[in-house]
């Protein structure tokens, strides 16, 4: 059994009901996180659960609602006692972020390394126990009873990206006859309808829905950056998923919401259920 807890629902604009994008995923007493945005850590504590504890870390992409709370996330964990490997996996580019926040955090590295020796109880240097992971498409990691493979979506690359200088991932995870997929942020595309074929339970992103689209930068936005509620429910009809929860939900009214869970279900026979902070499904 898989269980998915949402810890961040919301998009890179600060909000008190919606942080940015982080999810937890919990195979057995495997801790997989699938992005880290602002407010990942708080929210992770706020569920009874310790950055301690978390051993893989997946980014769907560099966009920084998605990893601006991951230098926060491995320190506290390191600060909390983490004395085992956090493996981590991402685009081709999470290493040298990864370096960049232990350049900005080498002080404090280097404090926390003299005052353990100094009280007898030398630690492991935190820059040893990262392990740090370039993925393609396509490729996977198979851990025990639990595998993850990555897929290429579109997301933004319609304004003139290649999927070089800007990759972007979703992830289908998979643990005995169980499917999660997380779509990673993207608009309809083959990609993520690969990744969420015949999936149990489908994450995906949804920003605006049609009926909120008023003006030419609304349209671009749904056409080539972020699926809205429509494209959504075409997602989860193409890929045949048992269920779909939407998050990455822009700031709306209650109307609006409630119109973006009417596009989702259109046309859908399975559940759709709008994506909250700190809510908990089981996969
Ligand atoms: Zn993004």
């Amino acid at each position: 059994m898989m269980r998915l807890s949402l810890l961040g629902t919301g998009t890179p604009r600060p909000s008190i009901e919606r942080q940015c994008t982080a999810n937890l995923v919990q195979i057995g007493d495997v801790n997989i996180m699938v992005d880290a945005g602002r407010g990942a850590v708080a929210q992770l504590v706020n569920l009874g659960h310790d950055p301690v504890d978390i051993d893989y870390i997946f980014i769907t992409h560099h966009h920084f609602d998605h990893i601006g709370n991951l230098g926060d996330l491995i320190m506290a964990a390191w600060n909390n006692g983490r004395d085992r490997p956090v493996h981590i996996f991402g685009p081709d580019g999470t290493a040298d972020i990864i370096d960049h926040l232990f350049a900005i955090y080498r002080r404090d590295i280097e404090f926390r390394l003299l005052e353990e020796r100094v009280l007898g109880s030398p630690i492991p240097d935190i820059r040893d126990l990262l392990q740090v992971t370039h993925i393609v498409a396509g490729d996977g990691y198979q851990g025990d009873g639990w595998s993850v493979v990555a897929g290429q979506v579109e997301h933004g690359h319609g304004l003139g990206l290649s999927h070089e200088e800007w990759p972007c991932f979703g992830y289908r995870i998979m643990a005995g006859d169980k499917v999660l997929t997380i779509s990673g942020d993207t608009i309809d595309c083959d990609g993520v309808r690969a990744l969420a074929a015949g999936a149990d339970l489908l994450l995906q992103c949804c920003y605006l829905a049609e009926a909120e689209i008023d003006g030419r930068e609304k349209r671009l936005l749904s056409d080539v950056v972020l699926a809205s509620a429509k494209q959504a429910s075409r997602i989860a009809r193409a890929a045949g998923v048992g269920k779909m929860v939407l998050t990455h939900l822009a700031p709306k009214s209650d109307a609006m919401l409630q119109a973006a869970l009417e596009e989702a279900c259109d046309g859908f026979t399975g559940e759709v259920v709008l994506g909250a902070d700190l809510m908990v499904i089981d996969v």
